[in-house]
């Protein structure tokens, strides 16, 4: 069963308000099994309107349209499916009632234009409005089906659960497709490239596509699971996403088939590039720094000069990170890299300076683990090196201090952000490993 999402409203097209219509509704089909390929979005004209119901209506089995339910003369998604089904609109004096009875409860006379909203195209259902005065539309077109909803979320999602997904679901038995859920996982890596990422598990892509039932649920079970789709999604600074989505009956074996499907994944990537996965889902590079940390329960102080406290900030979002984290000694100026953290008097964008950094925070803070990060933000270069370039140090226990270099790319704010991310990753892949073993990083120096 295809689902396609129509959000109408000019004030969509105008960026003034966000469509997060489309997006609840895109999780909630997935949550019971419903594909969806595809949304649109379309200003309040009715031409344009049948355009977008026509248009999904070829390629789907069934279109939801949400906004243009209401009482003024621009709301014409009503309009719209009557021509779509090429039938009149009545008044349906049920829905009038309903109308009136709500404006009365708030002591006021209903409007005559809020009749309109009780215009039904003849041959459709209503779906009763509890919280607001559009009713929502339930309207075949030959063996397809148009669903109406009013652009309030609060309404939308409401006649969503009570109407829609109902519907669909006893729509998806009479057809004999078994109704499941579509479930997704991201795994989140740092130190691949988006291709690098793509060419080492293209093997294990062909493999998922070849084989559209391999990843089933229990024997049997027909179409339980179908196999898991693979997608890469660059996210910047918060490194590159991979999104296995998988079918499952329910969501039990929806998330034991991202389980498998996610520990493939891992293995894959760890055999090619090492510690590259970092977490899953909302899990960002401080969350997993503070496992990594956990391990051995230890402490970490910061000595950060380009960042100037970014790498701190980020720590501090994870709950709890009083108990390992020491703080952060910003030492953006020379003199105070010197005379605070010890740092010999020279070049402080260099290897040594970045290991002299991360005695010293060690040292002034009481932690466990010292973290530097110094190097050139730009616009203008530093000690003869170019923008972007950093060097992060590492002092830990029972091993010497090290320093690694890299070179990110972007403006000043990105060369900022991409060096906390590599610190940290660093920091995360580092500690929790025996003192001495080397971190194995593409990057590090
Ligand atoms: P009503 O019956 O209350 O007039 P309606 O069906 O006419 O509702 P719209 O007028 O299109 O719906 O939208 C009402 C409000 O709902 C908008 O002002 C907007 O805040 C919100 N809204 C509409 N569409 C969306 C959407 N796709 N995503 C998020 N919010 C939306
Ligand atoms: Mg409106």
């Amino acid at each position: 069963m295809r689902i396609e999402i129509v959000a109408v409203g000019t004030e969509l097209l105008l960026g003034q308000i966000a469509d997060t219509n489309s997006r609840w509704m895109g999780e909630h089909l997935a949550a019971i099994g419903v594909a969806s390929h595809f949304h649109q979005a379309v200003g309040d004209n009715q031409e344009r309107i049948v355009l977008a119901l026509r248009t999904a209506l070829a390629r789907s089995d069934g279109v939801i349209v949400c906004g243009g339910l209401g009482p003024t003369h621009d709301d014409i998604t009503r309009d719209a499916i009557a021509e779509v089904m090429n039938v009149p609109l009545e008044r349906d004096d049920g829905v009038v009632e309903k109308i009136r009875a709500l404006f009365s409860s708030r002591g006021r006379e209903m409007p005559d234009s809020n009749l309109r909203q009780a215009d039904v195209p003849v041959g459709a259902v209503v779906i009763p409005q509890t919280k607001g005065t559009a009713p929502g539309l339930v309207c075949p077109v030959g063996h397809k089906v148009v669903y109406a909803v009013p652009g309030v979320p609060y309404e939308m999602s409401d006649m969503f659960d009570r109407a829609i997904a109902p519907d669909l679901v006893g729509r998806m038995a009479d057809r004999g497709e078994t109704t499941g859920v579509i479930a997704s996982r991201v795994i989140r890596t740092w130190g691949m490239s988006e291709s690098g990422l793509a060419e080492t598990l293209a093997d294990h892509i062909d493999h998922l596509d070849a084989a559209p039932q391999r990843a089933g649920g229990p024997a049997g079970t027909q179409r339980a699971g179908g196999a898991a789709t693979v997608a890469f999604l660059a996210s910047g600074i918060e490194g590159i996403k991979v999104r296995v989505t998988v079918r499952g009956a329910d969501a039990e074996v929806a998330s034991a088939l991202l389980d498998e499907e996610e520990a493939r994944i891992r293995d894959i990537l760890t055999a090619a590039a090492g510690d590259v996965v970092f977490g899953v889902d909302d899990e960002a590079i401080e969350d997993a720094v503070a496992r990594a940390l956990a391990v051995d329960g230890l402490t970490v102080g910061l000595a950060e000069s380009l960042t100037g406290g970014l790498a701190a900030s980020r720590l501090v979002n994870v709950p709890g990170a009083s108990r390992w984290f020491r703080g952060s000694v910003v030492s953006y100026a020379s003199e105070v890299k010197f005379s605070v953290l010890g740092v010999p008097e020279g070049p402080v964008v260099s290897e040594e300076a970045a290991r002299a950094m991360a005695d010293g925070a060690r040292r002034v803070l009481g932690a466990d683990v010292g973290l530097s990060i110094t190097g050139v933000a730009g616009p203008d270069p530093q000690d003869d090196q170019p923008p972007g370039t950093v060097f992060v140090g590492l002092a830990r226990p029972g091993s010497d201090t090290e320093s690694f270099a890299f070179t990110v790319p972007g403006d000043r704010d990105r060369v900022r952000q991409y060096a906390t991310i590599a610190a940290l990753d660093l920091l995360r892949r580092t500690v929790g490993r025996p003192p001495g073993g080397r971190v194995g990083s593409g990057s590090a120096r």
